[in-house]
């Protein structure tokens, strides 16, 4: 922990209560699993009631922008459309994209269409065609508070392969969901994110993973799919982080376009899919913010 507060101090947390009535047994439960050697979460990482209170209401705009793309998205539309779409969907509700101008990220979106991984930069020249999978990565700004989001869409009808890489990829985020709960692993839920990619003969990309948000773009914890079991840090109560394993049909190898320093693709050409929710570990489990 990086406070020292005594029994009658007020609580780190804002409450106005002293930290013997509020936040000193969880400190003490966290530091018993620091001391058997385990990752566990600062103080920054765990949000207050306000905090999540609006974080949750960025995550509204970047539900409604994603459906807004979900209602509109077509074969024959640019990628620079659908930045468009994003751009005005989420000024006009109040929001700022979150990447655009993110370290010279110069869009407002990332459309990773196929064989991208994630990253892809809208452009007028990438025309979805039917028969394509594509990812749109959403994350917003609102009043300072950060979202962040994915959904992988299919474009006309698309090959029965294509369809259950973007199925079970869906699979993959559900069982983590499922697997977020207070006072165990990120491990823990990685595993079984993994094992269910494996048993359908997918790999999971180990570079790219998942992060703490709300208070910025990108947080501690860093957030793998393909950890152990009693690996990684331990969930508690507050914090809010990414589920989005990035799935390869064939090897998890990948490498960024030399051209714009940015798009991820999977190294064997094969597609891969993506699909990211924002998660609020809770008392007994997690609460979905937004998908
Ligand atoms: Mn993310």
């Amino acid at each position: 922990m990086n406070t020292k507060l005594e029994r009658n101090d007020l609580c780190w947390c804002g409450s106005g209560r002293k930290y013997k009535k509020c936040h000193m047994a969880f400190d003490d439960k966290i530091r018993l699993f620091s001391e058997q050697g385990h990752l566990v979460p600062e103080h920054e990482m765990i949000k207050t009631p306000e905090q999540i209170q609006a974080i949750k209401e960025s995550c509204k705009i970047n539900i409604a922008v994603l459906d807004y793309v979900s209602e509109n998205i077509r074969a024959g539309m640019s990628t620079e459309e659908i930045d468009k779409m994003v751009y005005e969907k989420t000024t006009q509700l109040g929001g700022i994209p979150a990447p655009l101008g993110f370290e010279g990220f110069p869009k407002s979106v990332c459309t990773s269409i196929n064989d991208q991984v994630c990253h892809g930069i809208p452009s007028e020249e990438d025309i979805l065609h039917e028969g394509d999978i594509i990812n749109v990565d959403v994350s917003t700004i609102y009043h300072g508070y950060f979202s962040d989001s994915s959904r992988m869409f299919c474009i006309g009808s698309v090959a029965p392969e294509a369809k259950k890489l973007v199925d079970v990829t869906k699979e993959c985020v559900d069982i983590g969901i499922a697997h977020v709960k207070p006072w165990t692993f990120l491990g823990d839920m990685a595993a079984v994110i993994n094992d269910h990619a494996k048993i359908n003969g997918y790999s999971i990309v180990r570079e790219i993973g998942g992060h703490g948000v709300g208070l910025q773009f990108h947080e501690e914890p860093w957030v793998s799919y393909v950890s152990e079991p009693g690996t990684e840090m331990l969930m508690v109560p507050g914090m809010i982080f990414t589920i989005e394993p990035m799935i390869n049909m064939g090897v998890p190898d990948i490498y960024v376009d030399e051209a714009n320093d940015w798009t991820v693709y999977t190294d064997d050409g094969q597609l891969s899919a993506q699909w990211e929710v924002t998660v609020l570990v809770t008392e007994d489990g997690c609460e979905v913010l937004c998908w």
